[in-house]
């Protein structure tokens, strides 16, 4: 059984949110050029957007060194994540290999339509254990799937050596990488596995416009594949339909606005920073995050964790990891993490 799990609070009560702190969004967004490339474009929405989508593909092709037919677009990574789950194991047969923990999406899709997931427990630094992962891998496997920085733990798997992993294990089993947090690894040896594609590697790299980028409600994610593997998944379901018109322009806006991504990253680890310093004061061992948020072992129930934020309007999440609650908190603003700091302060 896994040794993961997360507590929900029915908070119907609950006041208005002053700090939310629970989705690992991206305080700073939407970029204002991202704002005005939709107040521009909204105009022309009364149109299907197949040029504008495919050259908003053409520069993420650019981008990432690789052709626009290895490029999948979706309304956030999470449409890419679900579609490849329910292609790959919607005969109901086989198994996913993931971290335990990992982000869920993947696959609790696979589950539902009746994989099997092979859970490989976390080293004690919480990076991914390659070894035990490739030792996984049986005649059964159809997909490894990993998620580097890793979420709900914001731990950090060494990009030397998960690249020397995904180029050997992916001649026998396609390894999706999710790099929902990559842009946010301040001070790690990282690095994307798109450059695999281009040895013809059979890995999948998930990217989404959410985090880094400030967009995760205008819904714009990719996934960069071999042309094979994306046709596989777009003979049962197509990618880039459930986009908007203004999402493509906030997208391409986005992407050039290199400023607003530098603050972003800069902020969001000094806000991290003084988290860490309070934490540190109150004594609690949170895991070294590479994310924009942070996870920490706590002294109460998930369940009192949750009621006693959410009465001081602070949203976080609550795991309960190797059994034992923990506290998730997503890097706020300043200000936000104040608030945060200052509730933990008082019902510690
Ligand atoms: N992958 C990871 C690891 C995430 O943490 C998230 C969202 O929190 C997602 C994917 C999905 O993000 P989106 O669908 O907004 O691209």
């Amino acid at each position: 059984s896994p040794m993961v799990r997360e507590y929900f609070l029915d908070n119907t009560n609950a006041p208005k949110i002053v700090a939310k702190l629970n989705a690992n969004e991206n305080p700073y967004g939407p970029p204002m050029s991202a704002r005005k490339a939709v107040a521009e474009s909204v105009e022309r929405g009364n149109r299907y957007a197949w040029q504008e989508m495919y050259d908003l593909i053409g520069k993420i092709a650019k981008k990432e060194g690789v052709t626009p037919e290895h490029i999948m677009m979706g309304p956030g990574s999470s449409d890419l994540l679900e579609k490849v789950a329910l292609v790959l194991f919607m005969n109901g047969k086989g198994n996913v290999v993931s971290a335990d923990p990992c982000y869920m999406s993947l696959v609790n899709v696979a589950k539902t339509v009746g994989a099997s997931w092979k859970a490989v427990p976390c080293t004690s630094d919480w990076s991914h254990d390659l070894k035990a992962m490739e030792a996984a891998v049986d005649s059964e496997t159809k997909l490894v799937y990993i998620c580097n920085p890793n979420n709900p733990t914001g731990s950090i798997t060494s990009g030397k050596e998960l690249l020397d992993f995904c180029s050997r294990v992916s001649e026998k089993v396609p390894i999706f990488v999710d790099e929902a947090y990559i842009e946010l690894a301040v001070g790690a040896d990282t690095q994307s596995m798109v450059s695999l594609l281009a040895q013809k590697k059979n890995v999948i790299v998930a990217r989404t416009f959410s985090k880094i980028m400030g967009m995760a409600g205008i819904r714009v994610g990719y996934m960069a594949a071999q042309p094979e593997f994306l046709a596989q998944i777009q003979k049962i379901t197509r990618g880039g339909m459930g986009i908007s018109y203004t999402s493509i322009f906030a997208a391409s806006a986005s992407m050039d606005d290199t400023e607003f991504q530098v603050t972003t990253r800069k902020l969001n680890h000094e806000a991290k920073l003084y988290l860490y310093e309070n934490l540190d004061k109150m004594g609690y061992k949170y895991i070294p995050s590479y994310t924009n948020f942070v996870i920490f072992p706590i002294g109460m129930s998930g369940r009192d964790l949750l009621s006693k934020m959410s009465a001081k309007g602070i949203g976080v999440r609550a795991f309960e990891i190797q059994n034992k609650p923990w506290c998730r908190v997503s890097i706020g603003t300043m200000d936000e993490m104040k608030l945060f700091v200052g509730a933990l302060q008082q019902i510690s």
